[in-house]
């Protein structure tokens, strides 16, 4: 059996409608010919996040001619079964907390692997041979799924198992928030960032009332404080 050469020339983004995930698929869209998206339902917490997806997709569409041409299908796959296990805050109405260990209630066991290993169901379909995805383990909330050598390992299982070259860009690992608003400048100057600023969502309460410079949030969770200090970073500078 020969292992199958998907190509690499196209990608599927890990798409969840915030800033990361945002500023990745921009990534892509400037460097591949063919690029596809995938988010997953797993009745989270908010799901205004589905909605912020849509809304990226359509005003980059809109806003740049270029990757109109390039950006293809959105698949919403379920992911309910992080939903059946729950117990964090993500899945449940309980309030957000740091355990002792150091790692917000916030980090869903094994959701970023069970994306991945979804992610690569697709890629492999959709002769998609490349997996972009926004992890960050410069300025984040210590979630070990995020880490370089954990999603390095996960990929070698993941050829092995498909037994196709499939492979994982993550544009964003070693910046930081500010970083990754300087970079999207760098891909789709002042309009990108603005599109950005405006539609992706990243609270982890839903809150999509207040309107701060950074964006919308409820200016307190995790998620609002790092977005913020990113913002507040990138405009310092
Ligand atoms: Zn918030």
């Amino acid at each position: 059996m020969k292992m199958r050469k998907l190509s690499k020339n196209k990608a599927v983004v890990l798409f969840s409608g915030g800033q990361d995930s945002s500023i990745a698929l921009a990534w892509a869209l400037d460097r591949f010919e063919h690029i596809e998206t995938i988010g997953f339902d797993y009745s989270q917490r908010h799901a205004i996040e589905l909605g912020a997806r849509k809304k990226v997709r359509s005003v980059l569409k809109e806003n740049f001619a270029e990757w109109d041409a390039r950006l293809g299908d959105d698949l919403v796959v379920s992911a309910g079964g992080l939903h059946d296990l729950g117990a964090t805050a993500m899945t449940d109405h309980i309030a957000i907390e740091v355990a002792e260990d150091g790692l917000p209630n916030t980090f869903v066991p094994g959701r970023n692997l069970l994306f991945l290993v979804l992610a690569a169901g697709m890629a492999y379909r959709r002769d998609l041979g490349v997996i972009v995805a926004g992890m960050c383990e410069a300025d984040y909330s210590g979630y070990p799924d995020c880490r370089e050598g954990a999603l390095a390992a996960q990929m070698k299982a993941l050829q092995l198992g498909v037994d196709a070259n499939v492979s994982l860009e993550t544009p964003l690992m070693h910046i930081d928030k500010a970083e990754s608003w300087r970079l999207a400048e760098k891909l789709g100057g002042e309009k990108l960032v603005t599109l950005i600023n405006e539609h992706s969502h990243s609270c982890y309460q839903g809150v999509r009332a207040t309107r701060y410079d950074w964006g919308y949030g409820c200016g307190e969770c995790p998620a609002c404080e790092l977005r913020a200090k990113g913002w507040a970073g990138y405009k310092a500078a």
